[in-house]
């Protein structure tokens, strides 16, 4: 029987393939009583336990195939830290003293406790972080139970095989990049989940957070996997079939004939040379943005750097982050952000009491608020500006005053280096992001006094149409072509122009070849996007002739109504 199961399409592509389900059965922990006398001997099988985990853990870390997505490390290293956290390995030692129960329970009861803790936090790439909680104890409590590691996964079936996972843990991906699966399909895992990160890495068609796939599907049933509409077919009829084998078979071909653009230079029909630029998360992901042949790092979001741990990262750790990018990406250019925390992106050491933090103490309010952070942060940016091409950029800024107060700050910082004999590049640019809408507004005053403008649409969006961007319940109100958006891009990119500042858009909306050919129409010139992107945005841009599309770009934003802006845009990418 044909059925469909919706979830969400973390990946784009077309695959086809037969279900192989990959067994990772939660395994009931049994609870028994002990006797007082037996309690020192449970505690010790129980470190043996994480011991023995500890070693695999260490083990498939050291094993790590070539090609496996940047990423895993830094993830595995997540689940050794997870493990080595005391209240995971310790912990359960003392409820097997106070509760007298067997290891098993100990855990399990501790692993409940943990997760609820995790649930209460709103910040949601934290509360996500409660399946690598359960993803661990889980290995733990199968070596407890003498079944170690999950089972094995079965030769590939004859053709393609479609992996069909309750959850997949960063290690699962490990064993998962030895086979040649087409796709994957978890019940679990949001959009911000670390398998969903792994799965846009590996740029293979998946679809995740469909709930009961694992119930529904049988071992060897005939899967489509819709990576882009977020769906999946279960044994579809042969018309189905035929219909998305010409899909897939577009699609690849599609996604050869973008790896063959790696290597052409970026620039348009009318020979206007176009910067194609990456943003990073952490340093890890530089090897990302020159495998897609980036131009240079157009945002580095240090904020990562800072999530995630209970303490602040020391000038020197950011020192060393900084200079690994700046280095790796041998003379091209790199623009780190200052700390950009606050609203979505929480730090444990920022307890937030705002009514509304995305409208409160945020970036580069908390920076100038919070002097010794901020200075130390940017002594460390000017040490590693001595090993590469770094520029600067702040976000977030509203007002002159704080723009003002910033560079002070970032003059004291440069004195303190003069004074140590440091050396560093007194040239380092200063950008600004062009996130708010009265920034954008006030652009000519901002550029005046800056380097580079870097516009932030994804913010940019949020306040200008009032609409919180993490809200779900609002998101299909998001709309980057509404005349006011647009209206605030253009007077940018036109006063960056104007005054000779180079500009730049690093939110989103660099990254989705629908808006490629209007931007460039509209005179942008530098796009910042998931190196994922940088190869669909330059096809798009091979084909553009800036000369025929800037006055059909002066329509669109003439244009008004959704409807007629559709119109022009469907005009524009023809
Ligand atoms: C933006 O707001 O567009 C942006 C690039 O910054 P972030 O998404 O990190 O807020
Ligand atoms: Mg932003």
């Amino acid at each position: 029987m044909t059925f469909s199961l919706h979830g969400i399409g973390v990946s784009g592509g077309y695959a086809i393939g037969r279900a192989q389900v990959y067994s990772q059965d939660r395994l009931e922990a049994p609870h028994y009583l002990l006797r007082p006398e037996h309690l020192e001997v449970e505690v010790a099988r129980f470190s043996a336990a994480v011991a023995a985990v500890r070693a695999e853990m260490l083990s498939l870390q050291a094993h790590i195939p070539e090609g496996a997505p940047a990423e895993l490390s830094a993830f595995l290293n997540v689940h050794v830290l997870i493990l080595n956290d005391a209240m995971l390995s310790e912990a359960p030692k003392r409820r097997i003293h106070s509760e007298r129960c067997n290891a098993e329970w100990a855990l399990a009861q501790q692993t409940e406790a943990l997760i609820a803790q995790f649930e209460a936090i709103e910040d949601d790439y934290l509360r996500e972080r409660r399946n690598d909680v359960r993803q661990v104890a889980d290995k733990v409590l199968k070596e407890l139970m003498g079944h170690p590691g999950h089972a094995p996964l079965r030769p590939a079936l004859e053709g393609e095989s479609i992996l069909v996972a309750h959850d997949l843990s960063p290690s699962d991906m490990v064993l998962f990049k030895r086979h040649d699966f087409a796709g994957f399909i978890t019940d679990l895992g949001g959009t911000t989940s670390h398998t969903a990160i792994l799965a846009r890495s590996l740029s293979l068609p998946s679809v995740m957070a469909l709930h009961s796939a694992r119930a529904f599907i049988q071992d060897g049933d005939w899967l489509i996997v819709d990576g882009v509409a977020g769906v999946v077919i279960v044994n579809p009829d042969v018309a189905i079939l035929d219909e998305y084998r010409l899909r897939r078979n577009q699609w690849q071909l599609e996604q050869k004939k973008l790896r063959r653009l790696k290597t052409s230079p970026s620039a348009t029909l009318d020979g206007l040379e176009i910067e194609l630029q990456a943003n990073i998360d952490l340093p890890g992901d530089v090897g990302q943005a020159r495998g897609e042949n980036a131009s240079g790092i157009g945002l580095f979001r240090s904020e990562f750097l800072f999530l995630n741990r209970d303490d602040l990262p020391s000038e020197d750790e950011q020192f060393e982050a900084y200079r690994h990018v700046a280095r790796e990406m041998v003379g091209r250019c790199v623009v780190i952000r200052t700390l950009d925390v606050g609203a979505d992106k929480s730090v444990r050491w920022l307890t937030d009491t705002s009514v509304n933090p995305a409208l409160g103490r945020r970036a580069i309010r908390l920076c100038l608020a919070e002097p010794q952070i901020f200075l130390s942060q940017l002594r460390a940016l000017y040490r590693a500006s001595h090993y590469g091409q770094i520029k600067i950029l702040l976000p977030m800024l509203a007002s002159l005053t704080e723009l003002d107060q910033a560079l002070g700050l970032i003059a004291t910082a440069r004195g303190m280096l003069r004074a140590e004999g440091i050396p560093f590049d007194e040239e380092t640019p200063i950008g600004g992001m062009i996130e708010v809408p009265a920034a954008a507004l006030a652009a000519e005053w901002f550029a005046k006094k800056l380097d580079f403008l870097s516009l932030g649409t994804n913010d940019l969006i949020q306040y200008t149409l009032a609409i919180d961007r993490t809200d779900d319940t609002v998101a299909h109100l998001y709309d980057p072509l509404h005349p006011a958006v647009l209206a605030l891009i253009d007077h940018t990119l036109k006063i960056a122009l104007k005054l000779g500042k180079p500009v730049s858009i690093c939110g989103e909306m660099a990254g989705d070849p629908k808006l490629t050919r209007l931007l460039l129409g509209l005179g942008l010139t530098r796009f910042s996007m998931h190196p994922a992107h940088i190869l669909t945005v330059k096809q798009q841009v091979l084909r553009s002739h800036v000369g025929d599309l800037a006055p059909l770009a002066r329509k669109l934003l003439r244009a008004g109504r959704p409807e007629r802006i559709q119109e022009y845009l469907e005009q524009i990418n023809r």
